[in-house]
This record gives C-alpha cells, structure tokens and sequence, in this order.
C-alpha cells in the first residue's frame, strides 16, 4: 500500500507529465476514444467522459518549459499562461489531442483559442462562452445550447451516442471527486499540519489529466492516509489565497508561504475542480439541464464571472468567516486582467472589515520566493504579534 509521501510523488509526476502520458495511455488502450484539452477556469468535465472522451486540463508548462516561441505571439504585457501553451503547442505536446475547449474567461483566453486554430492544432476547436447572465431562461438555455455544439463535435468523431443514463452516470463520478476534494479540504481545514498545501495541490492537480475513476481512488486513499492524527501542529497563523484560479503559481510558491509562517487553509488554486458547489442532480431525465442548472446556481465565485447580484466582496467574507482564517494573502499572475480589476473592490472590503491581508505578483515560472518569503514572513508575524 502506498504511503501519503508515494501517493504525493506520483501525483506531482502526472501533474507535470507534458507529454500527457497517461492520456495518450488511456487513449490507446480501447478503439473510439477522445482526449480534448480544456483551458482553465471551468469545464464540465462529465460532457466529455458520457461521450468516451478524456477531458485533460492544460495549465501552461509552469517552470518545466523554456518560453522562446510562444513569446513571438504575444505582446510583452499579457500573462505568461498562454505563451506556455503556444510553445507546448508548437513543440507538438498536443499531438495525441482531438480537440481543445476554450472557456471563455479574458481575452487571452479567447486570443488563443484563434491562435489555435491558426496552428491547426487538433480535429476541432470551440470557444466555449460561459454564460455571464445566470437566469434558466436567458443563460441557461445559451450554456445548454454551448455544450450540446461540444457533444456535436466529439459525436463526429466516434459516432457515440451521449444517452441519459451515460451522462448521469459520468455526473455521479465527478460529484464524487468534488466531495472527496471538498473533505480533503474540510480536514486541512481542521488539521492543516497532516497534509501540506503543496502536497494537496499535487494531488488535486493530477486529477486534471487522469481518469475520473482512477483521481477518485486516489482521493479517497489520501483521504484515509490524513482522517488520522499525523505531525504536529506549528505556531502558524491561517490565510486564504486569492487570485490564482487561472494561471497558476509555481509548486514553490505554495511551499515559501506555508514555511513562511502560515497555514493556507483556503485557496482558489485549480478552481475548477471545485467549481460547483455541491452535487449535480444524477437523476434528471434531461443531465444536460441538470448541468446547466448546476453551473446557474451552484458556480463558486472567482474573477472570471460577472456577479451582479451576487457580489465577490460578500462572498470573499462568507469564506473567510468559514475558514476562520487570520488573513488574506492576494496572489495574481502579473498582467491578468480580471484578477487585478477585481483585487481592489476586494482589498477595500477587507479594509474596511478590519481584515489584514498583503498581495504580490507571480508568474507560472517565478523562481525566486526570497522577497516573497520575506514578504510573508513579516505578515505572519504581524498577526500573531500584534492581534
Ligand atoms: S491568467 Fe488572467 S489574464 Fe492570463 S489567461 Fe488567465 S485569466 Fe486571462
């Protein structure tokens, strides 16, 4: 049986896979099978899986992938995600795909989806606009409409037929894999010295290019290895990160926080996997619908989504009122549009609530966590000195 450390260990390798080996793997192993790419933030994943497909997330090559080309598509001030994944495009990391997902999220994200198609990149290629309107009539049957046009290209590649019973059947295994992630998350949030941040952040991260049945398997193992009483506590005060749902920061960067003095106990790393709050239906006759309602009414909040009526300030609160944490750490990619237009509104919520928080800037391949470390550092003693 593997220990918490081997499970760690083999997660961080298929996170960081970017030949996509697993995936070429499962992909070979049976006639009919898709693997499609999908851009952060959000993708129902279960669409994909009731059609024999594999979605794979693609989050850049972080600090494994030297950037030359993929610099040659962008103007110097965009953030460094989309210019990892052109590069990784272009040295052919992509070639096992049959097609990629671009939510839409900025317009980066939107840039690239044509930069894609430019390339030739796969079979097909869909800008999936998520709805910003959150009424059934109006962006439900818009969202619904979006992901049958995604059904429609994979069906014209394997002729598979996405029945009810099929698609409630793939919605059953991804509601599992949200509540294993979400207990993982309840139990740091207890008992944050059994399981490192960076560590969770492996194991969740690998679920975006494996298997449902087999990252589910691995949560609950993980979830055995931490329900018992394991290290000791340390004299750390509790954060919440916010701001890295999209590009994410290097593994490193977790670590510096975490041996800076805090416990992040709260964070809006991989977001996606926990998007939806709570189960979706599995017993409509109509899991189309069930997935649309879900993404209606159950969407976490994040900096991606317009939230008229349903403001990111009262929300942000909520979370830290729930994780009882001490302080907020902000943390954005440097030049992402939507998080540094949101991180003000945010920061002046916490001003004015008497919340201590700092923020800084990262990139997918910063190396050098000094000034941040030092940066952190300081908070956590700040809070603990003088609260
Ligand atoms: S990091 Fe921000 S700006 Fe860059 S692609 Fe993601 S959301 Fe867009």
């Amino acid at each position: 049986m593997e220990t918490l450390k081997e499970i760690v260990a083999r997660c961080e390798e298929l996170a960081f896979d970017l030949s996509f080996k697993r995936a070429g793997e499962w992909k070979s192993e049976q006639t009919g099978r898709v693997v499609a790419g999908y851009m952060p933030v959000y993708f129902p994943r279960e669409i994909i899986h009731a059609a024999n497909g594999l979605a794979v997330g693609i989050l850049g090559g972080g600090d494994k992938k030297l950037i030359i080309k993929g610099d040659a598509y962008y103007q110097s001030y965009i953030c460094h995600m989309p210019r990892s994944i052109v590069e990784l495009a272009l040295d052919k990391h992509f070639d096992g795909f049959d097609g990629f997902i671009f939510p839409s999220i900025c317009d980066v994200i939107r840039n690239l989806s044509g930069m894609f198609q430019l390339l030739g990149q796969g079979k097909f290629i869909k800008y999936l606009d998520l709805p910003q309107n959150f009424k059934q009539h109006i962006g439900g049957t818009f969202y619904r409409h979006e992901l049958q046009t995604v059904l429609d290209e994979i069906y014209k590649l394997n002729g598979v037929e996405v029945t009810a019973e099929r698609l409630n059947h793939s919605i059953g295994l991804f509601n599992l894999n949200r509540r294993l992630i979400r207990q993982l998350y309840q139990i740091r949030q207890e008992f944050p010295w059994r399981m490192t941040a960076a560590d969770l952040y492996h194991v969740v991260r690998a679920g975006n290019v494996i298997p449902v049945e087999e990252h589910n398997e691995i949560l609950a193992r993980v979830l055995s290895l931490i329900a018992e009483e394991a290290g000791e506590p340390l004299d750390k005060i509790r954060v919440l990160v916010m701001g890295a749902f999209c590009e994410q920061p290097p593994a490193g960067l977790i670590r510096t926080i975490e041996l800076a003095g805090c416990y992040i106990v709260e964070d809006d790393f991989l977001l996606g996997s926990r998007w939806i709050q709570g189960d979706i239906d599995t017993t409509s006759a109509d899991p189309l619908e069930a997935i649309t309602t879900a993404y209606l009414e159950k969407s976490t909040f994040s900096s991606s989504v317009y939230d008229v009526g349903n403001p990111k300030e009262a929300r942000l609160l909520d979370l830290i009122r729930r994780r009882k944490v001490d302080g907020v750490i902000f943390a954005a990619p440097s030049f992402c549009d939507p998080a540094l237009l949101d991180h003000p509104i945010l920061q002046k919520e916490c001003n004015d609530k008497k919340i201590r928080f700092i923020s800084f800037l990262y990139s997918e391949n910063t190396g050098q966590f000094k000034v941040i470390k030092e940066q952190v550092g300081t908070f956590s003693d700040s809070i603990k000195l003088w609260d």
